[in-house]
């Protein structure tokens, strides 16, 4: 991937972020691309599932599995060529899952200080044998600004109005 494919295909992980962070959730978005199509897109659903473990990466993971299934493909082999683009480096246990299924590469924007797993924390990859590639830095200005968003408390999904939306939701009969 030239930079200028990495940062379009940043883009759409961005607007995954984004919508997260209406959602009440930490701002984390992540596309897998496999044969330059995008088969999972992803944010966080932490707070909406109550489990701690459901994560941008994860949830990509999950639909890739379908999406697998759907096409009578063997998923490993699909996993081997899937790119992975998410905008904030993966923490240990995101990175572990990616390099136990043996991604092609993964492409972040910014670092992960508290929980990164490509490079901040700890490096995961010798671990499981990999060597793909891995980049960060790519539009990480915006991503960080996302999460700064988030965690100043000046994103528009403060409990309020992330429970006004229920409210809504409820009524429409949507849950
Ligand atoms: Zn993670």
């Amino acid at each position: 991937m030239t930079d200028d494919v990495k940062s379009k295909w940043m883009e759409i992980a961005l607007e995954e972020a984004n919508n997260s962070l209406r959602a009440g959730e930490v701002p984390v978005g992540c596309i897998f691309i496999y044969d330059n199509e995008i088969i999972a897109t992803g944010s966080n659903t932490v707070n909406e599932t109550h489990n701690a473990t459901r994560h941008a990466e994860m949830n990509c993971i999950d639909q890739v599995i379908k999406f697998s299934r759907d096409k009578n493909l063997n998923y490993q082999d699909v996993f081997k060529k899937v790119e992975v683009v998410v905008t904030v480096e993966p923490c240990i246990m995101c990175a572990a899952a990616l390099h136990q299924l043996q991604i092609a590469s993964i492409t972040y924007g910014c670092a992960n200080d508290r929980f990164g797993g490509c490079k901040s924390v700890m490096e995961v990859a010798p671990i499981y044998e990999s060597k793909v590639d891995v980049i960060g830095g790519i539009r990480a200005e915006e991503a960080m600004n996302l999460l700064k968003q988030f965690y100043k408390g000046t994103n528009p999904n403060a409990p309020e109005s992330k429970q006004k939306h229920n409210k809504r939701k409820n009524k429409e009969g949507n849950d």
